[in-house]
């Protein structure tokens, strides 16, 4: 396997092609992000952390039968993955209240959600990634209507085997965002990652922050925060 060029450089990720058409490289880089990117600093050590993390929470849903996008880790901070067209649709999963649904709603942070909520947002920065429902998706071609009712269903599993790992690691997930692709045979597979970037992850004990609102809040810690939550699911880091 030969890296060939930089396909896209996204606020976290690099996007590099392959000699092989359906593979592509994705380097995790120290940038951090919030804000749809108005806020940016350089964090030691989180790109290795969120490749790693990444790589075994995917290697977790591939195990549970979830189809995901991971092939072979390359380095600390490379992994291979099959090559997807990214639907541009972000699907949000809520356990607990918090952040822009608390801002909207006016709902009290950390209220239950029973059953837990599902929301789509546009993923589009210059419109800061608005809200969206079913029949957007469909009637603009974002994706079919058989394609989101897969999208829905495997992030909902993906909240099950999720929520239990974080539970045995003493933590709440309280919510998260995933992204999905088409593969070369039209699958819906998971793309993208899953790393304390994209999800909210509070101690069970202590509401303890241990996720990326440590950065937009500046709470300090950031990095810290994600290799403890790493120690106390098993990610070798
Ligand atoms: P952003 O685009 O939000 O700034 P990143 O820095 O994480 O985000 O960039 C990674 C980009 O690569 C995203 O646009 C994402 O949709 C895309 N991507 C992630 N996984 C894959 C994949 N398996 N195949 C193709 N594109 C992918
Ligand atoms: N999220 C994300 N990328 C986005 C928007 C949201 O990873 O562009 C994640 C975010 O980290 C949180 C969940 O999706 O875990 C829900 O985010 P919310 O809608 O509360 O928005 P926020 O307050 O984070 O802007």
């Amino acid at each position: 396997m030969e890296k060939r060029s930089e396909l896209y450089r996204g606020k976290a990720k690099t996007v590099f092609t392959t000699d092989n058409p359906e593979r592509l490289i994705l380097q995790f880089r120290n940038d951090t992000s919030a804000f749809d990117g108005e806020k940016v600093e350089q964090l030691d050590r989180k790109g290795m952390v969120n490749n790693k993390f990444n790589n075994f929470i995917m290697a977790k849903l591939e195990a549970a039968g979830i189809p995901t996008q991971l092939d072979q880790v390359l380095s600390d901070t490379e992994t291979l993955v099959k090559k997807l067209t990214m639907i541009p649709v972000e699907c949000v999963v809520r356990n607990f209240a918090a952040g822009s649904l608390v801002r909207r709603l006016g709902v009290t942070e950390g209220q239950a959600l029973n059953p837990p909520t599902f929301e789509l947002f546009l993923k589009n920065d210059s419109l800061h990634d608005p809200m969206i429902n079913d029949s957007h998706v469909v009637s603009f071609g974002w994706a079919t209507a058989e394609q989101l009712a897969q999208m829905k269903a495997l992030t909902l599993r993906v909240n099950d085997v999720l929520s239990k790992l974080f539970d045995a690691g003493g933590m709440m997930l309280v919510d998260f965002k995933l992204e999905f692709g088409v593969d070369a045979d039209g699958t819906i597979v998971l793309g993208d990652e899953f790393s304390p970037d994209g999800c909210r992850l509070w101690d069970k004990e202590t509401r303890k922050k241990l996720d990326k609102d440590r950065f937009r809040q500046g709470l300090g810690g950031v990095v810290e925060a994600y290799e403890e939550v790493a120690a106390r699911i098993g990610v070798p880091l």
